[in-house]
């Protein structure tokens, strides 16, 4: 009997309900991108600031790759931490305006790593309904109760708040940018509602970090509310162009994590190129003051072109434009009239958004020039009719 028959079967299903997915092999940078020779406006970087190719980005990662060498060599608490790590994380706190900053593997190490560390067995997690997979992951990891509330609905939370027993920790968990809806969080409120109920709040700015706020330090530090966001989470791996998690946090609770959060723990320290590449990145932010945003002031004008055309963009206010489609069958034949006219949209389906609400995520980048966006505009009406 072959032992992966079940394997197959798997696939077959999937095939079906049009959530196959499989890898394409990318080449090129920036705004276009090359796939079998041929060359695509490319709507579905991450790359927010066109940093992943800038040569001050690049050559800061080649002057800590020559002077410290391609590896870390062990896990932070044993040898790993280098002279760029700390400067990393000195930098990361002084943007988001915090005492201390910790640098893990990945966004989604970071992710699972902290919340295992803030809550356990006995505790209680109230997380926006649409929190990105690396949050629910380290949630089911902390063996906390968790209780997801409306898309942005504070008053939901209360509802759950109030519900929540007094026993244990409480843990508030959102994103300021959401990831494929391209919306923001009521940070103010959700926070305010927070203290009131004695819970911490943790927000992912994977989406924020480089794009909102003054220098590019996110939402928590554009509403002000460093004092009371406990967890400040991004990724080096989006605007700033690299790869790499962090957090902004407390003096103390970054001492907690060095010893508690596994993720951090028994893993490699980031090589010192990465390291190099996130100094770059934040260097070059700074120097340009606020490129986030000259991005938000094209975003918002090619979402009003779609939306006038009639385009359901849900409530993005981000350079992330959802065009909600529904079908996924639908969602895949859009994306690939896009194709056919040399434009490469994501067709975002079941399971990384809710069933019945297929749709092309467009993510804007510097790298766009204003007739790109323009000409692209008119192409996406046109495949969505
Ligand atoms: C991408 C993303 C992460 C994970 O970050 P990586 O550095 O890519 O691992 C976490 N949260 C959100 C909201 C994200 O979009």
């Amino acid at each position: 009997m072959n032992s992966e028959e079940w394997i197959d079967e798997e696939l077959a299903r999937l095939g079906q309900k049009w959530l196959k997915r499989r890898l394409l092999v990318f080449g090129g940078a920036g705004g276009k991108i090359k796939i079998d020779g041929r060359t695509f406006l490319n709507f579905s970087s991450n790359d927010y600031l066109g940093l992943s190719h800038h040569p001050e980005v690049v050559s800061a990662s080649r002057r800590y790759l020559e002077s410290y060498g391609c590896g870390a060599t062990a896990s932070r608490l044993v040898t790993g931490t280098l002279p760029p790590h700390v400067e990393l994380e000195g930098a990361l706190a002084a943007l988001k305006g915090y005492g201390a900053a910790l640098v893990f593997g990945s966004g989604f190490l970071a992710n699972t790593g902290i919340i295992s560390s803030l809550v356990g067995r006995c505790d209680h997690v109230l997380g926006d309904k649409l929190v990105h997979a690396s949050i629910i992951d380290g949630i089911a990891l902390s063996r906390a109760t968790f209780k997801r509330f409306r898309h942005n609905d504070p008053e939901h939370l209360e509802t759950l708040l109030k519900q929540c027993p007094t026993s244990g920790r409480k843990l508030v968990v959102t994103e300021s940018v959401f990831s494929m809806d391209g919306d923001i969080a009521p940070l103010p409120e959700i926070v305010s509602l927070a203290a009131r109920y004695g819970a911490m709040t943790m927000v992912d700015e994977a989406h924020a970090t480089g794009v909102f706020g003054p220098g590019g330090a996110g939402l928590i530090r554009e509403y002000g509310l460093e004092d009371r966001v406990n967890v400040s989470m991004g990724t080096l791996s989006k605007a700033l162009g690299g790869y790499g998690g962090f957090i902004a946090c407390s003096v103390a609770l970054r001492e907690l994590l060095v010893n508690r959060a596994r993720a951090f723990i028994y893993t490699t320290g980031l090589p010192p190129s990465v390291v190099g590449s996130a100094l770059g990145a934040l260097s070059v932010i700074e120097k340009a003051g606020n490129p986030g945003t000259r991005l938000l002031d094209r975003a918002a004008v090619f979402r009003k072109r779609l939306e006038a055309a009639g385009l359901d963009v849900l409530n993005s206010k981000s350079q992330i434009i959802p065009v909600l489609l529904g079908d996924n069958g639908r969602a895949l034949a859009t994306a690939e009239r896009l194709k056919s006219r040399g434009i490469l949209a994501a067709a975002i389906r079941p399971p990384t958004v809710p069933e019945g609400t297929a749709r092309l995520r467009l993510s804007l980048t510097l790298d766009h020039g204003e007739d790109d966006l323009e000409w692209a505009a008119g192409e996406i009406i046109e495949a969505c009719r």
